[in-house]
C-alpha cells in the first residue's frame, strides 16, 4: 500500500474491552449493538477522542449502503479510521450495528452503519429505518455507497434505502422551525467500482431523477404537498475506480476526495454549516441516546422536543459543574465568617467565584436550546446568590460588631488626650466607624441595585447602636463634668464663704448668698456651655442642673455646718463677746475699776453676743431678694439641709454654754477690781 491511511484496513481492532478503546484516542466504539440497544458509554467514548469541548466544532458524517460494497474500506480511507472490513476470503457481513470512530486529525465523527440488503427481509427494512433516523438526526453528510451497476436500478435495494431516507427526513424537518429554516443535509453518492465508459455526469442525471421519482411518488403530508427534495438535501456525485483493478488511480481519487473534508478553503468542503444539526459536542452521546430510544419504543422522533430535553441535561449538568467548584470556593469562607472574621476582599472573591461559574455554564450551555438554557441560568443565578448572601449577611454583622469597637476605642483613646473636646471625638468616632462599615459593605456588594445585596438597614441599626453608645457616653461625661464643677464650686465658696462668717453682721447671710448664688449661676453658666457641644437634650440638662443645685447647695451647708460647728461657733461668740467686753470702743484693753459699770457693760456685751446665736440660726438674709428657697430632696437619698443652722434647742443649749463662759468673764472682771482695792 502506497497510503498510510491504508494501514488500518489490513489491522480490524480487536474487540474492545467494556467498550473503551484499548490503544489510543482513533479506535472505534461500537454505540449500537447487534441487538439494536444503545451502549451507554459514548460519551466518554467522545471525551477519550478528545471531542468533547468541542462545542460545535466537530462534525459528523455518516455512510449508508448496501451490504458490501466496500463502505467501511472507504471510511477508513478517507478518514483513518478502523472499522472493520470484510475478510475478502469469507465474504460475509462484518458492521453490525452502528460503529463510529473519530476520523484521524480531524474533528469528524464518522458512523459506520449496518448496510442493508435483503428488502425482502422485514427485520432489516425496521433496522433501516431506525438508522436512517438516527443518522439523519445527527449527521450532516449522508455517504451514499453503491456500485457503478446498481444505477439506474430503480427497483434496487438503493432505492428502497433512499425512499426510507426522504421519508423519515420529512418527518423529522418536514416542518421546518424558525431555527431550522435553513437546516439541509448533504447526500453525497459515491459510485464505486466505475469503470469510466459512462462519464460521471450521466450516472449523477440518472441516479437524480431517480431520487426525483422517488420524491414525487412519496406520500407526504397535506401541507408538505409542495416541497421540493432540494428544499431539504444537497445532492453531490463522485465516483471511484475498482479498488484491486485501478488502485493506484483508487488510492488518489480518495486522496482527493479526503481534501472535501479537510479543506475548509475548498468549494466543495462537504461540511457546510447549514448541514450541522448543531448539537454541542459533549451533548451529542445524550442526544443520540434519546434519539434512539425514540426510535426503538417507535416513538414519535420529535426533534425540537429532543433538542429541549437534551439540553435541559446538559444545561443541568453544566450547572452542577459549574456549582461544584463554586460551592468549594464558597465553602472556604464560610467558617471564618461564622468566627466573626471580616474577610478582606470578599466582595472579589464573591463576585470572581460568580462570574467564574457562570462563565463555566455559559461556555457550555449557550450552545443548548436558548430557552432552556436561560431559565437555567436563572436558576444558577438563584442557586449562586442564596450561596453567597449568608456570607454576605455574615460579614455585614461582622463590620457592624467590629464598627462599633472601633467606635468605642476610638473614643476612649479619644478621651485621653489632654484637652480633648467631647463632642468632637464623637463625631469624629462616628464618621470612621460608619465609614467602616461603608466601605465595608460596599465591597462585598456582588449585584448592584439587586435586593440580595441591600445594606442600609444594617447601616441603620448600627447607626441606632452607635447613638445609644454615643448616649451613654454623654451620659457619663456630663456625670463627671458635674463633679468638676461642684469640686470646683466648692473651692470657690470655701473662702468668701469663711471669711463672711466669720465677721458676723446682720448682713451675714445676704453676703453668704450671694456668693452662693453667684458661682452657683457661674457654674450652671459653665456646664450649659459645655453641654451644648455635647448635643445634651433638653431633659439631660435639666437633669445634671438640678444634681449641681443640689450638690452646690449642700456644698454650702456643709460649708456653714463646719464654720458653725460647737467649738467653732463659740469661738466666735467668745471672740464677739470679749471684742466688746475686755476691749473699749478704741479696742484698748479694759482695766476695771472699782466704779465702773461692770455689769451694764457684760449686761450689754452677753445680749448682744446672744443675739448672734439667733442671726446664726437660720440662714435668712435682710434683702428678700436674695432669699434662697433650698431644693426639697438631695440627691442619693440623704436628708435635705434646709435653711435652719441650729435647732430652738440647740440655740438655747449654746447659750447655756455661751452664758456660762461670758459669767466666768464677768467674775474675773470683778475679782479684778476687787484685787485692785487690795492693793
Ligand atoms: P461494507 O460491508 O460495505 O463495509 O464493505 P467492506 O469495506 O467490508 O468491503 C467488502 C469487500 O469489498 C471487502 O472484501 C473489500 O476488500 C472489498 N472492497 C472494498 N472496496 C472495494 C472496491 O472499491 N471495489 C471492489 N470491487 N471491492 C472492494
Ligand atoms: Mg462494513
Amino acid at each position: 500500500s502506497n497510503d498510510a491511511l491504508s494501514a488500518n484496513t489490513s489491522s480490524p481492532s480487536k474487540p474492545t474491552l467494556n467498550g473503551h478503546p484499548p490503544n489510543g484516542t482513533s479506535d472505534r466504539s461500537q454505540i449500537i449493538n447487534d441487538e439494536k440497544q444503545f451502549i451507554p458509554n459514548l460519551n466518554d467514548q467522545i471525551a477519550a477522542w478528545g471531542l468533547r469541548d468541542a462545542g460545535f466544532d466537530y462534525n459528523l458524517v455518516a455512510v449508508f449502503g448496501s451490504q458490501s460494497t466496500g463502505k467501511s474500506t472507504l471510511l477508513n480511507r478517507l478518514f483513518g479510521t478502523n472499522f472493520d472490513v470484510m475478510d475478502e476470503s469469507k465474504r460475509q457481513q462484518t458492521t453490525k450495528g452502528i460503529w463510529m470512530c473519530r476520523g484521524r486529525d480531524m474533528n469528524v465523527l464518522v458512523m459506520d452503519v449496518e448496510g442493508t440488503d435483503g428488502r425482502e427481509r422485514g427485520e432489516d427494512q425496521d433496522f433501516e429505518r431506525k438508522s436512517a433516523l438516527f443518522s439523519l438526526a445527527s449527521s450532516e453528510v449522508l455517504i451514499v455507497n453503491l456500485w457503478e451497476h446498481q444505477v439506474g436500478l430503480y427497483q434496487g435495494a438503493n432505492m428502497g434505502l433512499l425512499k426510507t431516507v426522504f421519508e423519515v427526513n420529512l418527518g423529522l424537518f418536514g416542518k421546518k422551525t424558525q431555527e431550522s429554516a435553513s437546516q439541509r443535509t448533504l447526500l453525497l453518492f459515491v459510485i464505486r467500482d466505475h469503470i469510466g465508459t459512462t462519464p460521471l455526469a450521466n450516472l449523477q442525471a440518472t441516479v437524480t431523477s431517480d431520487l426525483q421519482r422517488i420524491w414525487d411518488t412519496l406520500s407526504k403530508p397535506a401541507e408538505l404537498q409542495d416541497r421540493k427534495l432540494t428544499d431539504y438535501f444537497d445532492l453531490s456525485f463522485t465516483a471511484l475506480p475498482h479498488k484491486i483493478l485501478a488502485a493506484e488511480r483508487f488510492e488518489s481519487d480518495i486522496r482527493a476526495l479526503r481534501g472535501r473534508f479537510t479543506d475548509k478553503s475548498r468549494d466543495d468542503f462537504v461540511f457546510k454549516p447549514a448541514y450541522h444539526k448543531r448539537i454541542p459536542a459533549d451533548g451529542v452521546a445524550f442526544y443520540m441516546e434519546g434519539i434512539w430510544e425514540q426510535v426503538q419504543t417507535n416513538k414519535d422522533l420529535d426533534l425540537p422536543t429532543q433538542q429541549e430535553l437534551l439540553a435541559q441535561f446538559r444545561c443541568d449538568e453544566i450547572s452542577a459543574g459549574a456549582l461544584a467548584e463554586f460551592n468549594e470556593q464558597a465553602k472556604s469562607q464560610k467558617r471564618p465568617i461564622e468566627a466573626g472574621q471580616v474577610i478582606s476582599g470578599l466582595g472579589e472573591m464573591m463576585r470572581s467565584w460568580r462570574s467564574q461559574a457562570l462563565s463555566r455554564y455559559d461556555r457550555d450551555a449557550s450552545r443548548y436550546h436558548q430557552a432552556v438554557y436561560k431559565r437555567k441560568r436563572a436558576d444558577l443565578v438563584g442557586t449562586l446568590d442564596s450561596t453567597l448572601s449568608p456570607l454576605f449577611v455574615g460579614q455585614l454583622k461582622n463590620l457592624h460588631k467590629a464598627a462599633l469597637v472601633s467606635f468605642k476605642a476610638e473614643i476612649v483613646a479619644g478621651l485621653k488626650v489632654d484637652g480633648y473636646n467631647f463632642a468632637d471625638v464623637v463625631s469624629k468616632a462616628r464618621a470612621s466607624a460608619e465609614a467602616l462599615f461603608s466601605d465595608g459593605a460596599r465591597e462585598i456588594v456582588v449585584v448592584e441595585d439587586d435586593a440580595t445585596w441591600q445594606w442600609e438597614e444594617e447601616l441603620r441599626l448600627l447607626r441606632e447602636e452607635i447613638r445609644s453608645v454615643a448616649d451613654q457616653l454623654r451620659k457619663d461625661e456630663t456625670k463627671k463634668m458635674v463633679n468638676t464643677i461642684e469640686r470646683k464650686f466648692k473651692t470657690q465658696i470655701a473662702e468668701p464663704v469663711e471669711v463672711q462668717l466669720g465677721s458676723p453682721t446682720p448682713e451675714i447671710w445676704d453676703n453668704v448668698l450671694r456668693t452662693f448664688k453667684e458661682t452657683l449661676a457661674r457654674s450652671e453658666a459653665s456646664y450649659l456651655t459645655k453641654a451644648r457641644s455635647f448635643d445634651c437634650t433638653e431633659e439631660e440638662n435639666d437633669e445634671a442642673l438640678t444634681t449641681l443645685r443640689h450638690r452646690a447647695w449642700a456644698a454650702l451647708r456643709v460649708k456653714i455646718d463646719e464654720q458653725t460647728a460647737d467649738a467653732a461657733i463659740l469661738t466666735k461668740l467668745r471672740t464677739y463677746f470679749e471684742e466688746r467686753f475686755r476691749y473699749d470702743e478704741q479696742g484698748v484693753p479694759r482695766v476695771w475699776k472699782p466704779d465702773d459699770d461692770i455689769d451694764g457693760a457684760f449686761k450689754k456685751a452677753k445680749d448682744v453676743t446672744l443675739e448672734l446665736i439667733s442671726l446664726y440660726a437660720k440662714i435668712e438674709p435682710q434683702d428678700p431678694e436674695l432669699a434662697y428657697t433650698p431644693p426639697e430632696d438631695v440627691v442619693e437619698g440623704t436628708e435635705a439641709p434646709g435653711l435652719v443652722v441650729f435647732s430652738e434647742t440647740k440655740v438655747l443649749e449654746l447659750g447655756a454654754r455661751f452664758r456660762r463662759e461670758a459669767d466666768a468673764h464677768y467674775v474675773e472682771a470683778k475679782r479684778s477690781t476687787v484685787a485692785s482695792i487690795a492693793q
